[in-house]
């Protein structure tokens, strides 16, 4: 994911990328996935906020953001049931969710075996 995408998000949500420094800057850890998932990403990063803004629960801090075996997979910290259903909701969306543009894709398996979710135009564009 660009840099600039990944500051938006640290700077919306800087209690679940767990930045307490005055500058997001410092935190910036790489999310290792295509710009086409930063709204699913925003999405959960929300929902999770929300609840323990409104459920007073402990933070929620995630640990891990990236693309495996073709779809979203994510780790976060002290987590609820309801949590790990928002989490797996969002997950399951990133299959129908194109990893560069965000548009509607398909999970497939590329000419070198790398299986994505891509829409047809973006690949057409990357058929690897
Ligand atoms: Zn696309």
């Amino acid at each position: 994911m660009k840099t600039e995408l990944e500051r938006d998000l640290l700077k919306i949500f800087p209690e679940i990328f767990g930045v307490t420094g005055s500058d997001p800057e410092d935190y910036l850890w790489g999310i290792d996935c295509g710009d086409g998932w930063w709204f699913l990403i925003y999405s959960l990063c929300r929902e999770l906020q929300v609840h323990v803004d409104r459920a007073g629960v402990d933070q929620i801090v995630a640990c891990q953001i990236k693309q495996k075996m073709g779809i979203l997979r994510c780790a976060f910290s002290t987590t609820d049931e309801y949590s790990q259903g928002v989490i797996a909701a969002v997950v399951a969306m990133s299959y129908g969710v194109c990893e560069m543009c965000g548009n509607k894709g398909q999970l497939a398996r590329g000419k070198k075996g790398y299986v994505r979710v891509l829409c047809p135009s973006c690949r057409a564009a990357n058929p690897d």
